[in-house]
């Protein structure tokens, strides 16, 4: 592996959410730098590889880099060496990408919901990753994937524009209500959003864990599919619009396929691009003096760093004129999400996410939202978890909601 020039100035562990956690160096994009630099992949241990799935993805760092390093990238190639179960919580991870190959058998475990928990939690140990995404499914009303074909009712419309769509599989088959709100917030503004069923997970999880193979059986799956239309394509989760974004740089040694990638990355559209589009979210009438709506915006890492969209999801909200927008006192703020993050580093997850929900919870939201379907499983875990009233929607819903108040 060739030697990353890391410069050592530091930059990175000030803005790492792990490192901020942990207090650990190991855990920053400088210390993982150095133990690649020092050591190299070949002399992996448990411990190695524990540290190296002590990383977000988030690009924190690599936004800050002076050296413009692409930290992610280098993290992902050391994954890539180890074997798929290697490290603490190796077996979940694995098991986790390969309930992600068919995407249905989540559907599969919502509609078991509390007696799936209860079924597979008895083979988990109590600090198990993958228990906390059980509790989830457990809560989770019991019910069908969301359906290619609309289920609303025709709008008569003229000039109905039909969009592409990638819904992402853990909105599609776990949280189907957020792709209704969406669908049904664009069919007021004659446009139909429309998706194939043989679209595949994104590839995330499979490149997030070092398998690049994996990842790009699934992104050549998704630009076959999504080249059979032309036009936008609308991504309303910013972790699958990070991967497919990704692509090209994922069949980078593939003339033929880095091409096609590219004509795909180059309709990518997100949710509240088209929404300001289209011009779909119009002031509503205020009925009383105190009826706007706290609400908190979670930016999804995702976009606040690779593409440094922070503010278009809060214009979409302040738009509806129903809304008062809550912040930190110390800005945006990571979940603890981060893909399979949750599952290879429970605790430290767990307290990234706690910390950010308890300082959330003072500003007294009505409601917190984000557009990303990672996100917004973390969130609805954390408010779950301190017993709070406050729901946790996809912008859809809530945009959604403003209207019909
Ligand atoms: S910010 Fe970049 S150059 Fe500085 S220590 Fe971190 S990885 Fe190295
Ligand atoms: S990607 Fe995020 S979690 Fe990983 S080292 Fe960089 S700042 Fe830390």
């Amino acid at each position: 592996m060739s030697q990353v020039k890391c410069a050592k100035c530091g930059a990175c562990s000030a803005v790492c959410p792990v490192c901020q956690s942990s207090g650990q160096e190991s855990h920053t994009a400088r210390g993982k730098l150095h133990l690649l630099n020092v050591l190299g992949v070949a002399e992996a241990s448990t411990e190695f590889v524990d540290i190296f799935s002590a990383c977000l993805l988030c690009g924190a760092c690599s936004a800050i880099c002076p050296r413009s390093i692409d930290i992610s990238k280098e993290l992902v190639n050391a994954r890539n060496s180890f074997s798929s179960v290697a490290g603490p919580h190796g077996y979940e991870k694995y098991l986790a990408r390969k309930l992600l190959a068919v995407p249905e058998s989540l559907a599969g475990l919502r509609v078991l919901g509390s007696a799936g928990e209860k079924l597979l939690g008895a083979y988990l140990p109590k600090s198990s990753g993958l228990r906390l995404r059980l509790a989830m499914f457990a809560d989770a009303p019991s019910g069908q994937p969301f359906r290619e074909k609309s289920s609303l009712p025709s709008m008569q419309l003229e000039d109905t524009k039909t969009i592409s769509w990638f819904p992402g599989c853990a909105a599609r088959y776990i949280s189907p209500t957020s792709l209704e709100s969406c669908r049904s917030l664009f069919a007021n503004h004659a446009v139909t959003l429309t998706f194939s069923g043989s679209l595949a997970c994104c590839g995330l999880a499979d490149w997030a864990a070092g398998d690049v193979k994996g990842a790009r059986k699934k992104g050549r799956q998704n630009i076959q599919v999504l080249e059979q239309r032309d036009g936008p394509i609308m991504v309303s989760c910013a972790s699958c619009l990070a991967q497919l974004q990704r692509y090209p740089t994922l069949f980078a040694g593939e003339s033929e396929w880095l091409q096609r990638a590219e004509n795909i990355t180059s309709r990518l559209v997100e949710f509240s691009s088209l929404l300001e589009e289209h011009e779909v979210v119009q002031p509503v009438e205020l009925k009383t003096k105190d009826s706007k709506i706290r609400v908190f915006y979670h930016d999804p890492c995702h976009m606040r760093h690779n593409d440094q969209i922070v503010d278009r999801s809060r214009e979409q909200l302040r738009k509806s004129g129903n809304v008062e927008i809550l912040e930190l006192p110390d800005g945006p703020r990571c979940c603890g999400q981060g893909g399979l993050f949750h599952i290879a580093q429970p605790e430290i997850s767990g307290r990234i996410r706690d910390q950010l929900v308890a300082d959330v919870l003072t500003l007294q939201p009505d409601v917190v939202t984000t557009s990303c379907s990672g996100c917004l499983m973390q969130w609805q875990q954390g408010l779950a978890a301190v017993g709070s009233k406050v729901k946790a929607k996809h912008l859809a819903q809530v945009l959604n909601k403003i209207k019909a108040t």
